[in-house]
């Protein structure tokens, strides 16, 4: 499937210093910052700097040092958050059935109560 990159998306804007952020970590090819509508004690969304829309784009278009600088942004975010020793959950919406809203990929990391079964 190719897609295509909405550039007025708010994590674009967000990108590009258009709207504000509260931001956890910043690298070379990656953003992190808290969500806006936090869904628990931690939450932070983690977002490549390029355009890519979900993370089969990602996937398939991204360099090796997007994905590896992306992974390790991730993991870091986790570290710096503490989450580790709580536990947390990482979810990656896409598309219409995963009713993702933002077209921009975005890792959340949820942590800091106790967030149910998500899968029966
Ligand atoms: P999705 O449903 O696409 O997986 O999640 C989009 C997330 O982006 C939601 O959790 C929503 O609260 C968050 N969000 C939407 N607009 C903004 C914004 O302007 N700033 C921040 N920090 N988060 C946003």
């Amino acid at each position: 499937m190719a897609y295509a990159y909405d550039d007025q998306n708010i994590f674009a804007k967000i990108l590009r210093g258009e709207v504000p952020n509260d931001t956890v970590l910043e690298t070379d090819h990656s953003l992190a910052f808290r969500d806006i509508q936090p869904q628990a004690p931690t939450h932070v969304l983690v977002i490549p700097k390029g355009p890519y829309v979900c993370y089969d784009h990602f996937a398939q278009e991204a360099s090796d040092a997007e994905l590896l600088d992306y992974t390790r942004a991730v993991g870091e975010v986790c570290r710096m958050e503490g989450v580790a020793e709580g536990g947390f959950r990482m979810i990656a919406n896409a598309g219409r059935d995963g009713v993702q809203e933002v077209p921009h990929l975005h890792v959340h990391i949820l942590a800091g109560r106790n967030l149910g079964r998500m899968l029966q």
